[in-house]
This record gives structure tokens, sequence and C-alpha cells, in this order.
């Protein structure tokens, strides 16, 4: 529930950061409980989906696989689920009632790959591993991606789900378009990226990022976790990034490599993901009325997370135990 005095207040924290010095900015907003340095591996990644992924991940983990293969096989588990309705398969149509699919992946030596508005392929991020490893490529989108992913072996498999065509009928009807708050956590609904992170137990780094992207966007519309940098980030030396949500607000301001490099520079995890989302706050003017939430890790293994409105979670995976966490907010 909005709350106007809250509100004010937290604007007013803002107006005065702009005249501290930067890490007293975010210390004055944080209260982070973290994790003891050398807590390794975690996982960590976005929404409830993310409980069965950081799971596979960490079995990945274990059965000697790389941390790029954690990730890569940890988002598998929403993108083949039909009953997810923001990632892959059964994943929510655009307008015309095409599901078009963005995905990007990057892995501790630096080496990105994405696609974007790749339609018919269940799993997108394996594609863009595939741009990462084998092409000289960092994106590949629509046509040119389906039929890259053909020519390596992928099978092209209709999205649509039944259940999931009946909706987009239903809201062709009126064709009403307004993206509200937290409408991933309504059942049936409209959009849910899971961004995933990992560091394994040497502390090597890698994040994957998958998505159907906004439900009834318009055709051609590529959101935030295909652009490196925007839904995902991630550098060996510091540590990762990734976004959910609204994804122009967080293409507008770069935040996964805005939360990397703010880590970089000194803050913790949560700190970055604060000061993230309050440069959404002062530079982008929908940030009242969307939702965007940041996740991101460090090389120690502390994580951090923070979110526009109330309502977004996050699962973590960590010391034998992986659970969500009821993300902070701004609003
Ligand atoms: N960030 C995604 C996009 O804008 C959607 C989401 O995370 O809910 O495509």
């Amino acid at each position: 529930m909005f709350n106007r005095r809250k509100f004010i207040e937290k604007a007013a924290a803002v107006g005065a950061l702009g005249l501290m010095p930067t890490v007293l900015k975010s210390q004055k907003l944080s209260a982070l409980v973290s994790p003891k340095k050398g807590d390794l591996p975690v996982i960590i990644s976005t929404w409830n989906h993310g409980i069965p992924a950081n799971a596979k991940a960490l079995e990945i983990l274990h059965s000697g696989g790389s941390v790029v293969d954690a990730v890569e096989q940890g988002v598998w588990i929403p993108e083949a689920d039909p009953d997810n309705h923001s990632v892959g398969l059964g994943g929510t149509p655009d307008r015309d009632g095409h599901v078009t699919l963005d995905a990007s992946i990057m892995g501790p030596d630096g080496n990105a790959g994405s696609v974007c508005f790749l339609e018919n392929i269940v799993h997108p991020i394996s594609v863009a591993r595939k741009v990462m490893e084998d092409t000289p490529h960092v994106i590949l989108s629509g046509e040119g991606a389906l039929q890259f992913a053909l020519q390596n072996g992928f099978q092209e498999e209709n999205l649509l789900t039944p259940e999931r065509e009946k909706a987009w009928k239903k809201w062709a009807e009126e064709s009403n378009y307004n993206p509200e708050i937290n409408w991933e956590n309504k059942p049936n609904e409209f959009h849910d990226t899971i961004g995933l992170l990992a560091v394994d137990s040497k502390g090597d780094i890698a994040g994957a990022c998958t998505t159907s992207g906004l439900g009834y966007k318009m055709r051609g519309r590529v959101g935030d976790s295909p652009i490196i940098g925007a839904g995902l980030f991630v550098d060996n030396e510091i540590g990762a990034a990734t976004a959910t949500g609204m994804g122009e607000l967080v293409l507008k301001t770069l935040g996964s490599f805005l939360v990397v490099e703010l880590m970089r520079n000194g803050r913790t995890p949560q700190q970055a993901c604060e000061e993230a989302v309050l440069r959404i706050v002062k530079k982008v003017p929908e940030n009242k009325i969307r939702q965007v939430g940041f996740i991101a890790v460090n090389k120690n293994g502390e994580v951090g997370g923070y979110s526009l409105q109330p309502g977004f979670n996050y699962a973590i995976s960590q010391n034998g135990k992986n659970k969500m966490v009821d993300c902070r907010s701004f609003y």
C-alpha cells in the first residue's frame, strides 16, 4: 500500500543523499544482515521459481559441473515449466499472440551471450550460451537467433500453451495494456523474469537471466534481460547483479552494470542494489507506478536485494538452506 508519509521521508533522504559522500549515502539506507565471508557456494535468484532453480544449480555444482553449467541448468527449470507464465514454455505472449523470449548468460571469464525476440525454443538460455561460446558475437535476435538455434540442434516447439492462448484471447477482447506493479505475482499473469547468480566454492561467478518479457507487449519489444549490463552483469573480480520488473526502467539506467560498479567502489551488495533503485527514483519518472527489483552477490558470497515497490522476493541458497527472502523496497 502506498504510504505518503513514508514516501516523503524517503524522498527527502534521496534529496539529501546528493550532498553526502557516496558510501554514507547507502549506509544511511541499509541495515543489512550479511552472511559471514566465505559462505560459498551461494546461489541467489529472483521470485518464487528461484527455489527449484537454485536447487538444480547447486546439484550441478555438487556433481562437479562448472558455475556456468549451474546457472544455465538452474534456469532450465522455470523455462521448461508450462505453469510458469513468464519464462520459456507457457510464457505469456505478446499482443499478437506470439511468445517471444529474451535471455542472457555471463561467465567468470567475462564472456557473455544473449538472444532476444526469439520464438519457439524452450531453452533460450542455452542458445545464449552457444552464442557466448561458439560465435564472435554477444547478441543474436529474432529470425537470426532462431536460425542459429536450429543449426545447432535445438528443436522448434510451440510455446503458446492452450491455457495462455485462452487468456490472451480474453485479454484481446479489450486489449487493455497497463503493466500494474507486481502483476507477476498474480496467478496466470504477465511478467516475472528469472535472474540467477552463482558463486562456486572457488569464488568463480556466473549469471543467467531468462524471460518471456512483459505479457502483451508490442511485437518486437525487447526488455532488459538480454542486454548485458541492464538485466545481467558479472565481473569475476567483484560480483554479479541481475534485475527483474519493468525492463524499460532498468534499460534507462543500465542497472545491473551500475550495481556491480558500485560494489567495485566499495558498496556491499545490499547497498549497491539500494543505490541502483535510488538512481531509478531520481532519473525515471515512471518509478512510482512500476516495479523493479535487483539482486546481487559479491565474490565473498555476501548477497543483497532491493526493489522499488513492495512485493518482490528472491531465493538464496547458502549453508545448506534454500529459502525465500521478502525484499525491502523504496516505497
Ligand atoms: N524485466 C523483464 C522485462 O522487462 C520482465 C520481468 O522481469 O518481469 O522484459
